[in-house]
């Protein structure tokens, strides 16, 4: 599933190719399943900019027309100056750029759970509210996590680190590893989370960030494809996650656990 490091490699990708004249839409027959708002067309507009917030995309048209393209589980974009003919592709946006040249982006995703919302710009700003601070950017601060733990004081940490509402960004891999660098147990309850902790999950966070951004996202068993269809190489930066042995002090088997029904992994001699 792709999470913040994913995704920002997509949209990395995606921007410098931008601003484009969209000159035509295709829909595969099933997109009607991911399009959740059907009067989305921006046929004829320019699609002018891309940012990224949490896991979302959101794509700028003009006269401030927003996408707002959540990736689900298999979800991504492709850019190629030919057709994309890759199978899954459900949505082709030809268009043409500045010099003429012909761009197409296609929204690629084999299993469907991801979804396009369309709104005008105030209405993305709405939606965006229920996600909370993102997890690269500087709102996301200790005592933002700090003071989040403290007002959920019975979850258990890593558990909490996936819920968008307070981690924009925050995946299932990310949350396993920014507790191990952390050197925090996956479920040590928020209540026992020090303004100290606190401080060290922020800067874990920034460690599992610069691993994962620098090397083009992170790839599991055939998931995530970046815009040229190729594989991240994040997963050379995990420590524990998905890993035999402890990559941070090289000798303690990891442990897998299930933790709110989701796969968890640490290091029982580095985290505590
Ligand atoms: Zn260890």
């Amino acid at each position: 599933m792709p999470e913040l490091p994913e995704v920002e490699t997509i949209k990395n990708q995606i921007a410098p190719h931008l601003p484009v004249k969209v000159t035509s839409v295709e829909y595969s027959d099933v997109s009607s399943s991911i399009i959740k708002d059907q009067e989305f067309n921006p046929k004829g507009r320019e699609f002018t900019s891309i940012e990224r917030r949490g896991k979302v995309l959101l794509l700028n048209f003009e006269k401030g027309l927003v996408a707002i393209s959540g990736l689900g589980m298999s979800g991504g974009w492709r850019v190629s100056p030919k057709k994309i003919s890759e199978k899954h592709t459900h949505i082709q946006l030809s268009c043409k750029k500045e010099n003429g040249d012909k761009i197409y982006f296609g929204y690629v995703d084999p299993r469907r759970f991801g979804n396009i919302h369309f709104f005008k710009s105030i209405g993305a700003k709405k939606w965006l509210t229920r996600l909370g601070a993102d997890v690269s950017k500087a709102e996301f601060t200790a005592d933002y996590i700090y003071s989040r733990c403290q007002k959920h004081p019975g979850k258990a940490i890593k558990a909490f680190l996936l819920e968008q509402n307070h981690f924009a960004g925050v995946g299932n891999y990310m949350a396993s590893e920014i507790c191990a660098h952390a050197g925090i147990l996956p479920d040590r309850l928020n209540k026992n989370i020090s303004q100290k902790d606190a401080q060290k999950l922020l800067e874990a966070t920034a460690i599992v960030l610069e691993g994962t951004v620098s090397s083009g996202g992170t790839t599991f068993s055939g998931g995530y494809k970046d815009t040229t269809g190729s594989q991240g190489e994040g997963v050379k930066n995990l420590v524990v996650f998905y890993q035999e042995v402890c990559r941070m002090c090289g000798r303690t088997k990891v442990l897998k656990t299930i933790l709110k029904g989701r796969g968890t992994y640490h290091c029982p001699r580095c985290q505590k």
